[in-house]
């Protein structure tokens, strides 16, 4: 009989349970051991939520997986790969056959800012900042980045606190990556909620109550969202592991780490070094597709057949769904390599059809326990 191998999923994310949930249920002898910082799933998609208490469900990592799936919590310090471990805060260290790496991204720690600052991909700055804002009347709160999660944070804070006085800032435009009549809605709605949008803007310096911007103006906050520029966990790079300079592991186009077939790496914190690959971004949609292809993949290399596993990873995106607080939204449908084209929902009908993707990927964990549900195109 051969003898079991042990498959370490490091990081109980998007990427990392989808890919436990789909390696789970494949007839190979392994052991899955998926290890993560907390219980809790953190449903990042829904920090803007967690900030304004309109997030109404939370979900521990345990229940969301596969039975057959150990679950650790623990926070993971360095890889070895040469040995093929993963060391824990502890000190303690657990060896891997294979390992999945989908350790995410974190705020940037490379700058001490006043605790006047939060950033909005940390789940314990924004339920910091939500009992902040309970306490405050008339909060005047900057979001720095008029990205995706910067309009939806901007968006979701106006509804909630209509006396808020809020600022979104940007060193470029709002809606970069949307098309004309997609930014034109969310500029609507940036003005009819009266926020103060501030474009072409390079923040200089951050001051404990204000941002100061390249051309000296001065833009006050009692609280600053940080909604800008992310880095990867710095596991990687603190291993030694080939990483690009935001801490992202430099994978091939079968998302195995260079020079390494033992590691296979899924979710934020994979950079595709390939031409095919260059559009691909963060995304939660671009998690669970490369979460399920790690798993095909893992299992190709164990033996089994797989369709997914044996070709390169390939996503063609369909679109970006932004929901401008819980009644309002735009989809913009895209073409595969995320150019915005065709058609955009707008209003009530868009926040139904983001709320629904949102509510899908929980499903999608769920149902993955159980059979092949997470499909993609290609
Ligand atoms: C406000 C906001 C809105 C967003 N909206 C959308 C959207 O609408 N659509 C979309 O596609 N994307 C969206 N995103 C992006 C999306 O959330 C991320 O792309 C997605 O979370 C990436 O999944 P992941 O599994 O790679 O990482 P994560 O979901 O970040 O999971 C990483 C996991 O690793 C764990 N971990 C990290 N370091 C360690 C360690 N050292 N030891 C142990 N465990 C560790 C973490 O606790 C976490 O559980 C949004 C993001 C934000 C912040």
């Amino acid at each position: 009989m051969e003898p079991i191998k042990s498959i370490i999923i490091a990081g109980g994310g998007y990427a990392g349970i989808i890919a436990a949930n789909r390696l789970a249920r494949k007839k190979l002898p392994i052991k899955i051991t998926l290890i993560s910082a907390e219980e809790e799933f953190h449903e990042r998609i829904r920090n803007h939520q967690v900030i304004c208490g309109t997030l109404a469900k939370t979900y521990s990592i345990k229940s969301l997986l596969h039975k057959n799936v150990e679950f650790k919590t623990a926070k993971i310090t360095k890889i070895e790969s040469q040995t093929k471990e993963v060391f824990l805060s502890d000190n303690k260290s657990i060896h891997y056959d294979y390992l999945i790496y989908a350790l995410g991204v974190q705020r940037k720690t490379d700058k001490a800012l006043p605790n006047t600052y939060i950033s909005i991909v940390e789940k314990s700055d924004c339920v910091r900042l939500a009992n902040v804002l309970k306490t405050m009347i008339q909060p005047k709160i900057t979001i720095l980045g008029a990205g995706l999660s910067g309009i939806e944070t901007v968006a979701e804070l106006a509804e909630t606190f209509p006396f808020a006085n809020l600022s979104l800032v940007d060193a470029g435009k709002l809606g970069a990556g949307f098309s004309e009549s997609a930014g034109n809605w969310m500029k609507g709605y940036i003005a009819e909620h009266k926020i103060n949008l501030v474009e072409d803007s390079y923040i200089q310096s951050f001051e404990k109550d204000s941002l100061i911007t390249k051309s000296g103006k001065k833009i006050e906050h009692d609280v600053c969202i940080l909604s800008n520029g992310l880095v990867a966990s710095p596991v990687g790079m603190t291993s030694g592991l080939p990483t690009n300079e935001i801490g992202q592991l430099l994978v091939n186009e079968f998302l195995e780490l260079k020079h390494n077939p033992y590691v296979l790496v899924a979710g934020d914190a994979a950079k595709v070094i390939s031409p095919d690959h260059t559009h691909l971004r963060m995304a939660c949609a671009t998690a669970l597709p490369m979460g399920i292809y790690a798993a095909e993949r893992l299992s190709h290399i164990l033996g089994l057949k797989s369709k997914l596993g044996v070709k390169p990873f390939s996503l063609s995106y369909m679109g970006r769904n932004v929901s401008l607080g819980r009644k309002d939204g735009v989809i913009q449908s895209s073409l595969a390599d995320d150019t915005p084209h065709g058609k955009v929902w707008k209003s009530r009908m868009a926040a139904w059809i983001k709320e629904i993707i949102c509510k899908l990927t929980i499903q999608s964990f769920k149902l993955e326990k159980y059979m092949d549900i997470y499909v993609w195109k290609g």
